[in-house]
């Protein structure tokens, strides 16, 4: 190689070292999976051995694909006559392939909903069992996620809320990503008991749209509001939904350009920190708290299909997991 044509391909090879670092800084997306609702979303509907057949399957997707996951536990869920300790090992299924568990309250407990103090004891009394399976594992209960979003119908409460938590040793687990998947999830149980395969197909082709235009709405909000898109944290529920497409949201997220990360890894993320004095009577993920301290008001969002919220309604779904007749 002549001394000229050595230089031509070292630009050339530096021109492309840039071009592949640009495309990869711009995918350079992070996000944290969380799952609530633990053992299942609709664990008053479902048999235990469906239940470990549903996380058996859950957790294998998540296991092979390695994704590190919290599971968010409601231990009176754990309570059916002759299931108890069925329903504990699905629970325990979780550490044993890895994963984190995390206190969701006892009985799925709005705080906006009842006294500070009747809230408090629901979550001492949702931590029994999960810490009996965390301690042989030299694990400790670490995080907690509010039900519903629900932080607290006023500052004073909030702040109350929060100084509890933290003296209990917990770190609260935001969520910014929010597709709905538990709307969908109620209307896909259905589908599939009575094997309508055709309706199944169409919730999760509704499902998986509806996620994309949320990332890509709060992508967009989010660098509007912080300046830059944080290390997201997605919120989903234990279902038969997620255990049998979560293998499609993932691939779809790996599309948008992100990858994986720890929950303890995307609350490293500065903006986790931000002022933020969010308070309403409906809960609400993190960038719409980060929108409102800002004294702005959230607007745009994508439109959840009309369509699953009939059929809910018409199922008598939307009162599982929601604290007002408009699903939050
Ligand atoms: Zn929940």
């Amino acid at each position: 190689m002549t001394g000229r044509s050595f230089l031509l391909v070292s630009i050339f090879i530096a021109f492309l070292s840039v071009l592949c670092s640009a495309q990869t800084s711009k995918l350079d997306r992070q996000v944290a999976v969380t799952i609530d609702d633990l053992p299942a979303g609709m664990a008053d509907r479902l048999p235990a051995v469906e239940i470990t057949a549903m996380t058996t399957k859950l957790l294998t997707t998540l296991r092979d694909q390695k994704i590190p996951v919290v599971g968010f536990v409601n231990e009176k869920k754990l309570y059916k006559f002759g299931e108890v300790d069925e329903r504990i090992k699905a629970l325990q299924m979780w550490l044993d392939y890895g994963f984190e568990l995390g206190n969701h309250t006892f009985t799925h407990m709005s705080l906006n909903q009842v006294e500070l103090k009747d809230w408090e004891d629901d979550v001492v009394q949702g931590e029994s069992v999960t810490r009996l399976l965390l301690t042989p594992r030299k694990m400790r209960l670490r995080y907690f996620r509010h039900p519903y979003l629900d932080t607290g119908r006023d500052l004073a409460t909030r702040r109350k809320a929060e100084e509890f938590l933290t003296q209990r040793g917990y770190r609260i687990a935001p969520i910014t990503l929010d597709g709905w998947d538990w709307a969908f999830a109620g209307v896909y149980e259905d589908a599939k008991k009575r094997n309508d395969t055709a309706l199944q197909d169409k919730i999760v082709k509704d499902y998986l749209a509806y996620h994309d235009a949320v990332f890509a709405f709060q992508e967009q909000l989010s660098a509007k509001i912080i300046g830059y898109e944080p290390r997201q944290i997605l919120l989903l529920h234990a279902s038969n939904l997620e255990a049998d497409h979560i293998g499609e949201l993932l691939d779809l997220l790996r599309k948008r350009g992100y990858r994986f990360i720890a929950l303890g890894d995307a609350l490293e993320d500065p903006a986790y920190s931000l002022p933020d004095t969010y308070v309403g009577e409906e809960g609400t993920g993190w960038i719409d708290h980060w929108v409102i301290s800002q004294g702005k008001i959230p607007q745009g969002a994508p439109v959840f299909p009309q369509w699953v919220l009939d059929r809910s309604r018409e199922l008598h779904l939307s009162t599982g997991q929601v604290s007002a007749p408009a699903p939050n």
